[in-house]
């Protein structure tokens, strides 16, 4: 019998925003700063809360199974509305949108919200770099479409390349095979360069970490490894199972040697690795043991509207009760400023204080990757 509670259920309950205060109306000056100077650059949005894996690390099944009640279609934010809070956002200052989930492309018609995404310009009249996060599985029958509505690039998620590894993963036995197809779908489609995530478990995968760097290297895809986070409540995570990027970089330089880059921008969450060969590149993202919150700019928009201002956080601001009650764009760019100037988020660098951790931490599959 499962005993485990996961109490994600209360965190959906976001409280709404003071009413009072949000008929304060302001127009967006395309620069924001949060409490620690930090400018908001980064856009996520999460369009679904469903998955069709149920990944050990991410959505485990005794925790998402057939009870669990995912989000009724009334609570999501529409389309129009999700275009028309991202709109406040790059008015704000975002150039960069990634699409996310759950399972992005599970979401229908999703090619049409990126054809709305994509038609947002920047004060400066600029495109906003438009991407999407997926684990691949739909990308065969979707890649062209999403190029054709205006997305930039693509990030697929995958974490090994054994398929008993990977089906053992993904539990739903899903084989390697198919996502790898889809990533070459995603290729000749135009939504390069292509990104492959691994995240890594310690004596889960990572004896796949040099096939993964064989399998990509001279190839245009650019394979990014994850540490293992204690994102969520619901994956029992323990510091031991985190094999610290330093390893992996170790790892892959014994074998295929490796020189750091720079990084492209300023908050970038990757670090940068080329082959010294001329093999193409390779990025780790060491969110636990290098924590880059100085440099965070991510804002999180959840599934049915609330905004978190850190992948760790417990507490959402409830935009959809902004955007369904009034039609007033500048209300709505009232309360965003609001609530990014107030963030002082830094989880990830007080992670070792205890006093620091939240109680119950927001799913990954809620707010999206
Ligand atoms: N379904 C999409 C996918 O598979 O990419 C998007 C959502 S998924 C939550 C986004 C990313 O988060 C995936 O690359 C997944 O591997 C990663 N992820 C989920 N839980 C994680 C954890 N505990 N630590 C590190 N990465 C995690």
């Amino acid at each position: 019998m499962n005993t485990r509670v996961i109490p994600i259920i209360d965190l959906r309950q976001a409280p709404a925003f003071d009413l009072q205060g949000d008929l304060l109306r302001e127009q967006p000056a395309g620069l924001l700063g949060d409490a620690l100077g930090r400018p908001l650059h980064d856009l996520r949005i999460s369009v679904t809360d469903r998955c069709n894996f149920r990944c050990v690390y991410c959505m485990p099944k005794d925790v998402f199974d057939k009870q669990y009640e995912f989000l009724p279609h009334s609570a999501l934010l529409s389309f129009e509305e999700i275009t028309r809070v991202a709109r406040q956002f790059v008015a704000h200052g975002v150039h960069k949108i990634r699409l996310t989930g759950g399972e992005p492309l599970l979401r229908k018609n999703i090619e049409r919200l990126v054809g709305m995404l994509a038609a947002l310009r920047t004060p400066a009249g600029e495109r906003v770099d438009l991407t999407l996060t997926t684990n691949g599985t739909l990308l065969r029958q979707k890649a062209q479409a999403l190029k054709d509505a205006g997305l930039n690039r693509v990030t697929v998620s995958l974490d090994s390349l054994d398929d008993t590894v990977f089906r053992r993963m993904n539990d739903v036995d899903f084989p390697v095979a198919r996502v790898l197809d889809g990533i070459d779908a995603a290729i000749a489609a135009g939504l390069g360069p292509v990104k492959v995530n691994m995240v890594v478990k310690k004596g889960v995968n990572d004896d796949q970490v040099l096939p993964m760097a064989r399998h990509f290297k001279g190839s245009p895809v650019i394979l990014r490894f994850i540490e293992y986070m204690d994102v969520g409540s619901s994956n029992g995570w323990r510091m031991d199972d985190v094999l610290p990027s330093r390893e992996v970089v170790q790892r892959i330089h014994a074998e295929l040697p490796i020189v750091e880059l720079d990084p492209n921008y300023t908050g970038e969450t990757a670090e940068r690795w080329r082959y010294v060969d001329g093999g193409g590149e390779i990025g780790v993202i060491s969110s636990v043991t290098q924590a880059f919150c100085q440099d965070c700019s991510r804002a999180r928009l959840s599934t049915e509207g609330s905004v978190y201002t850190c992948l760790f956080g417990s507490q959402g601001h409830d935009l959809r009760a902004i955007v369904r009650a009034s039609d007033d764009d500048a209300v709505l760019a009232a309360a965003i400023a609001r609530l990014w100037r107030a963030r002082g988020d830094r989880y990830s660098e007080l992670r070792s204080q205890q006093s620091a951790r939240p109680l119950h931490k927001v799913e990954m599959s809620y707010i999206g990757g």
